[in-house]
């Protein structure tokens, strides 16, 4: 199955052609126009897709030397985010699809990142999917590779969010979670107590912006300097570890107690990318005996092949559906 994949949920642009469980060719360009706002303009950002969409169409196309008519499926993203940016790249594949008179499968967004390990890995099941994006922050239990259940999530920002708007206030550029990393490094982790809120209650629930408003108060009586900028970043770093490994334990705790015996645990989406966190989580799960899996590189980010990959993957004939509305609040149970 050759299938043509259009992601244009935030504010990156992709497209991807896979053939079974194969990357023909793969494009991802992240929108450099909201650095200066310091966080995505919906309207920039869909207006963007518009632009870059059909010069990187032809380009998918003539690069590979494939010709469009030999697509068996067209598919894209269609919630949540953005809805213009949604709407952008699923009426683009959509037509496509019509124009070629090829079926359309319209996918979860979260359903792509949820799936992305399995790519790469053959998953064990009780499984946990910790998503950590700019703009989701939830825990998922798969007893099997078709079940998806949502255990909890940030109740306010999403952990990418809280890189971003700390980045910001440490006048860093966008994206923050790069910047953040990097001057980390350099930083003293035990510089700043910062709040870890929700951490001691018996749920899979987040919450972040706690953090934002202690580091936001620390800039109103600091000078931001390059030293409280490296301190801040290495303290806010270890915070957000700290948040997220003991809330995956307390989890699998509550599991447990539940019978249910989590063997893996995947960790998806942009934030994955942070080697601290990765670090801190690999040390935690070696002791315990359970395995952690990440996507392929290219997988981690707001991606077109992990749409693709969610197509292929499920594949049914009934997900066939040219009449779908893009949805921006799009949940992982909801049908399309
Ligand atoms: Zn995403």
């Amino acid at each position: 199955m050759l299938v043509f994949a259009c992601e244009t949920s935030c504010d990156e642009t992709s497209l991807c052609l896979m053939e079974n469980k194969n990357i023909v060719e793969h494009i991802i360009y992240s929108q450099e126009i909201h650095s200066k706002f310091g966080g995505v303009v919906p309207e920039l950002a869909s207006r963007s897709h518009l632009e870059e969409l059909q010069e990187m169409t032809i380009k998918i196309f003539s690069k590979t030397n494939i010709e469009p008519e030999k697509i068996d499926v067209f598919t894209a993203t269609c919630g949540p985010g953005l809805i213009g940016s949604l709407l952008v790249g699923s009426t683009f594949t959509k037509s496509l699809s019509m124009s070629l008179n090829k079926p359309f499968i319209p996918i979860n967004h979260l359903e792509a990142h949820v799936l992305s390990t399995s790519f790469n890995n053959n998953i064990n099941y009780p499984h946990l999917v910790l998503l950590l994006t700019g703009g989701h922050t939830q825990i998922y239990l798969m007893n099997n590779s078709n079940n998806i259940e949502l255990l909890g999530e940030s109740i306010d920002d999403a952990v990418g969010e809280a890189f971003d708007k700390t980045a910001k206030m440490l006048k860093l550029s966008y994206p923050g979670g790069k910047e953040i990393e990097k001057m980390a490094k350099k930083g003293d982790e035990d510089s700043f107590n910062l709040p870890l809120p929700l951490v001691n209650e018996e749920n899979f629930n987040f919450s972040f912006s706690g953090i934002k408003t202690a580091i936001n108060l620390l800039t109103k009586t600091n000078e931001i300097d390059i030293k409280f900028i490296r301190n801040v970043s290495a303290s806010f770093q270890k915070t957000i570890a700290k948040l997220i490994t003991t809330k995956l334990i307390r989890g699998i705790d509550i599991l447990n107690n539940k019978n249910v015996f989590i063997k893996s645990i995947s960790v998806v989406g942009g934030v994955a990318n942070n080697m601290y966190i990765k670090n801190k989580l690999e040390n935690l799960f070696d002791e315990r005996n359970i395995k952690l899996y990440y996507p392929i590189k290219e997988m981690m980010s707001d991606n077109a092949a992990m749409i693709a990959w969610a197509c292929i993957k499920n594949y049914r004939e009934d997900k066939k559906n040219i009449f779908f509305k893009p949805q921006p609040r799009l949940k992982i149970k909801d049908e399309l």
